[in-house]
C-alpha cells in the first residue's frame, strides 16, 4: 500500500458526514464553515509510541485514545467537538495495523460526530497528532482563569484507576495482583478512556473553570489555581472512593493513584456553593457523578489535608515531559 491509498483507506474507515464540512479529505485544504454566534475552540495533542503507550499497545486502543485525549480538552472548555485533523507518523505502512487503528479512532468519533477533515502522513517513529475543533457559544466556555474564592472543587467519576491500569502492565506495581474483571477494568480505565464531552456541556453557565485531568489531579487542578489566582485545597476523605482500588493497592497507594496518576480524562471544576446541587444534577442527568472534593481560598497552591484538616504528604507527582 502506497501514501494514497493509505490516505484513501483512513477517508474511507473513519468518514463521518457533516453538513459544515465543505470540502474533507483529498483537497490541498479542507473547506469548513464555522458556526455563526460561536467560538471556535481548537486544541492539539500528541501521542508518540513509547512515551504516551507501550510500543505493544493494541492499534484500536490507540485509535480511539488518541480521538479520547484531545475531545477530553474540548470538554473540558464546554465545546462541543465537530471536526478533526491527523498527522499520522508511520514506520511503516502495516494494513492490518492500519484497520485497527482507524476503527478505533472511528468508533469514537461517529459516537461525538466528528468529522475527520484532513491530515497529513509522514515515515518515522510511531506518532500520533491530532488536532480538534469544536464550538462554544461566544462567552460561554470553560476557562482555567475564572475560580472565586469560596468556589467548591468537583471532580467527575473516580480518579486513579488508569493509573492502576498501568500498574498492571508494569511488574511489582500493585500490592494485590486483581482478578480478571478488576484487570479488565482497570486497564479499560488506562486504555480506553471516555471523554467527558456531555458534562463539560452540561457545565457551561454552572461552572466557573474546568480542566481535565490528565496528569494527576492535583497537579491539574494547580494549573485552575495558579490561573485564577488562588489557592486549592483538596480533602482526602471527600475523594471519590473505587472499590477495585480499594482491592489493588493499600490506602497511601491509593491515595497516589487518586492524586498524582495520570491518564483519567476525568473534569475537574470551581463551581459556586449554591450551584453545586444543578451542577450535580445535571451531571447525574448523565450518569456521572461529580463530587465536592475542596474548596478554593486566597493565596496560592495546592494543599491536601485529611479529615482532621491535618496536611497530607505526597510525594511530588503527575506527569510532566521534561522533568529530571
Ligand atoms: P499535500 O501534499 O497537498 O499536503 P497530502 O498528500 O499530504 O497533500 O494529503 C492529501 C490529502 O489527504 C489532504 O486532503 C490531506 O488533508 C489528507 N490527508 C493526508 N494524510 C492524512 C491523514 N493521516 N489523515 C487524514 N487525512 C489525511
Ligand atoms: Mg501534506
Amino acid at each position: 500500500m502506497a501514501e494514497f491509498a493509505l490516505i484513501e483507506e483512513i477517508r474511507r474507515r473513519c468518514s463521518v458526514p457533516r453538513a459544515d464540512v465543505l470540502l474533507g479529505i483529498g483537497d490541498d485544504a479542507a473547506l469548513l464553515l464555522p458556526r455563526s454566534g460561536n467560538e471556535l475552540a481548537v486544541s492539539m495533542d500528541s501521542l508518540v509510541a513509547g512515551v504516551h503507550f507501550p510500543h505493544t499497545a493494541d492499534a484500536f486502543d490507540i485509535g480511539w485514545k488518541a480521538l479520547a485525549v484531545n475531545l477530553s480538552d474540548l470538554a473540558a472548555m464546554g465545546a462541543e467537538p465537530a471536526w478533526a485533523t491527523l498527522a499520522l507518523t508511520l514506520p511503516a505502512i502495516d494494513t492490518e495495523w492500519l484497520a485497527g487503528f482507524c476503527d478505533g479512532f472511528a468508533a469514537l468519533a461517529r459516537a461525538h460526530g466528528v468529522a475527520l477533515v484532513g491530515g497529513d502522513t509522514t515515515r518515522g517513529p510511531l506518532t500520533i497528532t491530532l488536532t480538534v475543533h469544536g464550538f462554544v457559544p461566544a462567552g460561554q466556555a470553560l476557562r482555567r482563569d475564572g475560580a472565586r474564592v469560596g468556589d467548591c472543587i468537583l471532580v467527575s467519576g473516580v480518579t486513579g484507576e488508569a493509573a492502576a491500569g498501568l500498574g498492571c502492565l508494569l511488574a511489582h506495581a500493585l500490592l494485590c495482583e486483581p482478578d480478571e474483571t478488576d484487570r479488565a477494568h482497570l486497564l479499560e480505565r488506562l486504555n480506553r478512556p471516555i471523554p467527558r464531552v456531555a458534562l463539560g456541556i452540561a457545565l457551561r453557565g454552572l461552572a466557573r473553570a474546568a480542566i481535565d485531568v490528565s496528569d494527576g489531579l492535583r497537579q491539574d487542578l494547580g494549573h485552575i489555581a495558579a490561573r485564577s489566582g488562588l489557592a486549592a485545597t483538596i480533602r482526602t476523605n471527600c475523594l471519590p472512593p473505587s472499590v477495585v482500588l480499594s482491592r489493588v493497592g493499600d490506602a497511601a497507594q491509593r491515595l497516589r493513584w487518586q492524586l498524582t496518576g495520570g491518564d483519567d480524562y476525568e473534569l475537574c471544576c470551581a463551581v459556586p456553593p449554591d450551584r453545586v446541587p444543578d451542577a450535580q444534577v445535571a451531571a447525574a442527568a448523565l450518569g456521572i457523578a461529580l463530587t465536592v472534593i475542596g474548596h478554593f481560598d486566597a493565596g496560592s497552591g495546592v494543599r491536601v489535608v485529611d479529615a482532621s484538616g491535618n496536611t497530607v504528604e505526597l510525594p511530588r507527582g503527575g506527569w510532566e515531559h521534561f522533568s529530571a
